[in-house]
């Protein structure tokens, strides 16, 4: 038990974050969560009816591109986990995502340099890891790879850009105000859902059961636990010899592969008929290394376990 600690979560009602705030309530830490609009409980119920949540949970209301909320939300926090970031497949408009990312995490690392704040952990990506053409083909991918944003900006793959520039940015200004910053770059998330409305990755599989698609790529989904990924988030902030970035993956699978588990564990659903042509692109996990966030996370949730529970959890909101 950490009693006694006090964490914030920026964009407490995310995905991810809401993990992240139920393993901190676990833990026995006091949490600051900040949430856009906390009247909102559509949207940030789920938070409120967490064990522990009545407590140690306090919602403060910010947006990242508002500094002044900002402030008060870090005030007398041990640590602060920068989460908030939209998520889409695309964007047409690339300040939709940009400015958040980039004006956003400028806003945090300034509330928590007034703040006085030690440590942050922030929510990077694959995204920030995974893009860049001229890498040889035999490389392996690890921490020391980066998306080439001037490839992300040619190819308007605004998300991507977002993610590798705030990364750097949220380095840098670490260096510059004495905060030690841990990077965690987590690659596909799935699992249970926390929230009510589906978020951009758990869409991914709702699309694969709903009817929605008559085929598919078989392109390589870079997956990992929605679990593993709120335990890496703290593990690199409670772990002293946490540092630098990490890459957050449990394993690779074909889009193929992720069909048939799921027909075999639920075979009520509309499944694409084909994946079209072979492999298209992605990686396979023999190109990959997970040996540092080994580190922070002993073992990752079985792929099966994370499929299945992410499809209860949306059958059990009705999202699916
Ligand atoms: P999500 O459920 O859509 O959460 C996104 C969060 O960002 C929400 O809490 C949202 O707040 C917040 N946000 C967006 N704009 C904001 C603003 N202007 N001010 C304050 N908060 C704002 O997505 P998620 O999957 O949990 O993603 C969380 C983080 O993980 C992001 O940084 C994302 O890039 C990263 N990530 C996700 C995946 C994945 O597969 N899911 C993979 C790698 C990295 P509201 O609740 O107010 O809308």
């Amino acid at each position: 038990m950490e009693g006694g600690k006090r964490a914030c979560v920026i964009g407490a009602g995310g995905f991810i974050a809401s993990w992240i705030v139920t393993k901190l309530l676990d833990r026995g830490y006091k949490v600051h969560g900040t949430v856009r609009d906390p009247d909102d409980n559509e949207k940030y119920g789920h938070l409120k009816k967490l064990p522990g949540a009545r407590e140690r949970l306090s919602l403060f209301r910010a947006d990242v591109l508002d500094y002044d909320s900002l402030v008060p939300a870090v005030r007398g926090c041990d640590v602060v986990f920068h989460t908030a970031c939209p998520v889409a497949l695309k964007f047409e408009d690339p300040d939709a995502v940009l400015k958040p990312a980039m004006d956003g995490t400028r806003n945090v690392m300034e509330a928590c340099h007034k703040g006085n704040i030690k440590h942050v952990v922030f929510t990077s990506s694959g995204a920030a890891i995974l893009f860049d053409p001229n890498r040889p083909p035999d490389q392996i991918i690890d921490e020391s790879c980066w998306s080439d944003p001037e490839f992300c900006r040619k190819s308007k793959n605004w998300y991507m850009l977002a993610k590798t520039e705030s990364e750097k940015l949220v380095c840098k200004l670490g260096d510059e105000f004495g905060i030690h910053v841990v990077v965690i770059c987590p690659v596909f998330v799935l699992g249970p859902i926390l929230q009510s409305k589906i978020n951009t990755s758990a869409a991914l599989v709702a699309n694969l059961m709903n009817g929605s698609k008559s085929s598919y790529p078989n392109t390589y989904y870079s997956l990992v636990d929605v679990r593993d990924v709120a335990e890496a988030h703290i593990a690199g902030y409670e772990d002293p010899n946490a540092s630098g970035r990490y890459y957050c993956i449990a394993c690779s699978k074909l889009c193929k592969e992720m069909i048939e588990t799921l027909k075999e564990k639920f075979p009520q659903y509309q499944y694409p008929h084909k994946c079209e042509g072979e492999i298209t692109e992605g990686n396979s996990f023999e190109k990959i290394s997970n040996k540092k966030i080994l580190s922070l996370v002993k073992e990752f949730i079985p792929y099966e376990k994370t499929l299945v529970d992410t499809v209860t959890s949306l059958q059990e909101k009705g999202l699916l």
